[in-house]
């Protein structure tokens, strides 16, 4: 099959294109689009491959289904989280806006977390859901202990980059022990995403996370780098009693993967994870 097109099946011949994931395309089928989720070419109109379409999700049951794998891979970073009791819910897309796929809202007055839920955006395919999911958790754990249940507010309004960076690193982390369709495009996606809130704050935090050796103590790492008069003159490592008494209305997001091949950036080896570190985790990194 490595010669047929991949679109039509046929043997390749003549002129063709080979995309960034190595399928082949018969000049016959040019241009081609790419599924806005895997990125593989197809032919369906609403830019989805057949995979994708077909496990779309479009309620919450399934949501909360599909959410059962990533709390469990969650247990072996974090054990005996208590992530599990926070709701998962699916929305209609248009309540996101056009680039966002999950988002992590909760109320808190004084100290106290009123509530907190979990969004994904309806009709993302089965594997994204769980990779939205495995990035919301990480804002779960940042807002709310993820052992104690003590809330811990996430780490301040200045510091988007490192939350972000933190939960990109989940959901790296998570890509990669589920792999599933076009699983290393997906995570050099988030290595390379343009967006310095998201992919810049994944790359900054990347280190933190080999140092650190683990997703607790990476997040303990991140918590301690907010001491007084450090970095924004909070006091206490997890910003108790820095709320207001009133009900606070929190929330976080995340941006839609970039998805398309003519999208991509080169790496930047500046922060680029160490490819030789000897406490690097089992993350494979193929270029
Ligand atoms: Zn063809
Ligand atoms: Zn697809
Ligand atoms: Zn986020």
């Amino acid at each position: 099959m490595a010669d047929s097109c991949a679109i039509c099946g046929q043997k390749i011949v003549g002129n063709h294109v080979r995309t960034s994931l190595g399928e082949l395309v018969c000049e016959a089928d040019l241009p081609v689009d790419h599924c806005r989720w895997c990125a593989r070419v197809h032919r369906r109109p609403d830019h989805r491959c057949e995979l994708c379409a077909s496990s779309a999700t479009h309620n919450s049951r399934e949501a909360v289904s599909l959410s059962r794998a990533v709390l469990q891979w969650l247990e072996g970073h974090i054990p005996g989280h208590n992530m599990g009791d926070i709701p998962v819910e699916v929305v209609a897309g248009d309540f996101f806006g056009s680039s966002s796929n999950g988002m992590t809202r909760w109320r808190s007055a004084g100290n106290r977390l009123v509530d907190m839920v979990v969004q994904v955006r309806s009709g993302l395919p089965a594997f994204e859901i769980q990779s939205v999911l495995a990035h919301e958790y990480g804002h779960v754990m940042l807002v709310r202990h993820p052992t104690t249940g003590a809330f811990t507010g996430g780490l301040g309004g200045t510091r988007d980059d490192e939350e972000e960076g933190f939960c990109e690193v989940l959901r790296v982390l998570w890509i990669d022990h589920a792999r599933g369709p076009s699983w290393e495009y997906r995570v050099k996606s988030v290595r390379d995403n343009p967006d310095p809130v998201y992919g810049g704050g994944f790359r900054r935090v990347w280190p933190a996370y080999v140092e650190a050796g683990s997703v607790t103590r990476f997040r303990e790492t991140l918590f301690g780098q907010v001491a007084p008069g450090v970095i924004d003159g909070n006091s206490g490592t997890e910003r108790d009693g820095h709320v207001p008494d009133e009900i606070v209305i929190g929330g976080s997001h995340r941006p839609t993967l970039a998805i398309s091949p003519s999208q991509r950036v080169p790496p930047v080896a500046r922060n680029a994870p160490p490819q030789d570190s000897p406490r690097r985790p089992d993350i494979s990194w193929r270029q």
